[in-house]
């Protein structure tokens, strides 16, 4: 069954090993770097479990991203669900319980993938699925290696352990140790999948391994990065930041124990591979993100109507140009998925279920890792000096001496000053704050690096039919259409 925010906010509060700072955080959901956007995960929670949107967002009294779609209806309907709780940050959260509950479900579709001579993960890859499932859990990942040396793979950098790899076979499971990057909203989560997205060399056989544990379990240790929660003035200066902060950490694993009920992959690079790309996980991680991704488009081209309109510049043709090219961005990315839901796939050798289609789900990460950036530029553009001439905070406007000052110079005819700060505030922190640039870097990698997904494109991609519409125009005419 769904959990009530209170509830889930009381789940956090278990021990867990977080790390700011050079400190050791005792409870998040209390900490001023990080309750905040604990509290608006809440909000989430709270919206699923008892709100007019209980409906949309579940099914069963489950949320719907657990399902297994087995239709385009279904498909549809989920994209619903994501939808709400996307709209609910803005697209400022970007793994929310929704997205890792996509890839459970994924494996959940395919179980049988887990299953090889050497050994056999199905029962704990579906256990996965329904614990998260029937116990409303925060899922979040760790499936990318740390950077140090990309030239070498896992097992030949150079000390041992600096990736995730197995050490021991114990009784009832195995020890692990090394580290992950990056645990986004790890630290708000309830348990965390450690695996490896990237392709392994044969000879990593000891690094692949895929098990997801409780975030307090013995030895697993999260070093947060900054804080923009804690660094943000108040809610009125950083309207986003101060509340959507999902937090990024380094995963550390200490000889954490791992019990062989929670190991999905064991020491095969295959499934290790396989289980993200050809179960439905992955495309159902596109599609939560590219549902959140057109919200974010959304959001941001609002941002930009408000701030000409308050700048009287709307009107101005150039402008309402650059408008009707934001809006027109807006339709691409939803365009993306509707068509990835119309263009469904079932998923082969699976229980029946069905996946958003694949070149588009695909495509759809080259588009949003290229518009993002653009778009954020054309809105900096619109908007000029005035989300840097501002107070530095709304102490400034509360003030009885430089409040009067505030007011009759940071205006526009129609828009009064507090208004008008309020705006330019809330713009900046999207378009311009360090809390933006991360989101920056955020669409550009969170679904790989683009020398790995442009590849990916030019296999997955229809190259044959573009080749045979090129070569057919070619066969219509030769040599002698010279004359
Ligand atoms: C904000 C943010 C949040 C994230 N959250 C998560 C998360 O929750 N869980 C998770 O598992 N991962 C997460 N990631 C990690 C993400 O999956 C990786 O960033 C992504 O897979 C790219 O890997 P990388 O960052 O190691 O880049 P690299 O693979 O090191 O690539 C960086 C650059 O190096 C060059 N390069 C490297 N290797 C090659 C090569 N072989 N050929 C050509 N050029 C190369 C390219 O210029 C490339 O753009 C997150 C990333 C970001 C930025």
């Amino acid at each position: 069954m769904t959990r009530s925010g209170h509830e889930y906010l009381a789940s956090l509060r278990d021990g867990r090993e977080i790390w700011l700072d050079g400190e050791r955080v005792e409870d998040v959901t209390s900490h001023p770097a990080f309750r905040n956007t604990a509290a608006s995960i809440a909000r989430l929670y709270d919206l699923a479990h008892d709100s007019e949107h209980t409906p949309v967002l579940t099914q069963g009294g489950v949320h719907r991203a657990y399902a297994i779609p087995r239709s385009y209806e279904d498909l549809v309907a989920r994209r619903e669900a994501y939808k709400v709780w996307a709209e609910a940050s803005f697209g400022f959260l970007g793994r929310t319980p929704d997205y890792m509950a996509g890839g459970a479900a994924g494996f959940a579709a395919l179980p049988s993938l887990f299953r090889t001579e050497g050994y056999d993960g199905s029962a704990a890859a579906l256990a996965y699925h329904r614990r998260l499932a029937e116990g409303d859990l925060y899922p979040t990942f760790t499936i990318t290696n740390p950077q140090i040396d990309r030239t070498r793979s896992a097992s030949e950098q150079e000390e041992d352990d600096l990736v995730v790899r197995v050490v021991a076979e114990k009784d009832g499971g195995i020890v692990v140790r090394g580290a992950k990057m990056i645990g986004t909203a790890a630290v708000f989560g309830n348990e965390v999948i450690v695996g490896t997205i990237e392709p392994l060399a044969p000879q990593d056989v000891e690094h692949a391994v895929c098990f997801s544990v409780p975030i307090d379990t013995p030895g697993l240790k999260f070093i947060s990065r900054t804080s923009y929660e804690a660094q943000a003035r108040s809610v009125f200066d950083n309207p986003l930041s101060s509340r959507f902060d999902e937090n990024d950490a380094l995963l550390v694993c200490d000889d954490v124990f791992v019990p062989w009920e929670r190991v999905l992959a064991y020491r095969n690079v295959d499934v290790s591979f396989g289980m993200w790309w050809r179960t439905p996980a992955y495309l159902n991680f596109v599609h939560q993100a590219a549902t959140r991704f057109w919200t974010k488009l959304e959001f941001l081209t609002g941002v930009a109507i408000l701030i000409t309109k308050a700048n009287n510049t709307y009107q101005l043709p150039p402008v309402t140009q650059a408008i009707g090219r934001l809006l027109g961005r807006v339709a691409q990315a939803k365009a993306f998925v509707l068509a990835a839901e119309a263009s469904y796939e079932e998923v082969d050798g699976g229980r029946g279920g069905v996946a958003p289609g694949k070149d588009i789900s695909f495509a759809q990460r080259i588009m949003a890792g290229e518009l993002y950036p653009q778009a954020v530029q054309e809105i900096k553009l619109l908007a000029g000096g005035g989300v840097i001439q501002l107070p530095a905070s709304g102490e400034d406007l509360l003030h009885p001496e430089l409040g009067p000052l505030v007011r009759k110079y940071i205006r526009s005819p129609g828009t009064p000053a507090e208004d008008r700060v309020k705006l330019l505030k809330l713009a900046w922190d999207a378009l311009g704050s360090e809390f933006a640039g991360r989101h920056e870097q955020y669409e550009r990698f969170y679904h790989g690096a683009p020398h790995v997904y442009l590849m990916q494109q030019a296999w997955e991609g229809d190259a044959p039919a573009c080749e045979a519409l090129a070569q057919a125009c070619l066969d219509g005419y030769d040599l002698r259409s010279t004359r």
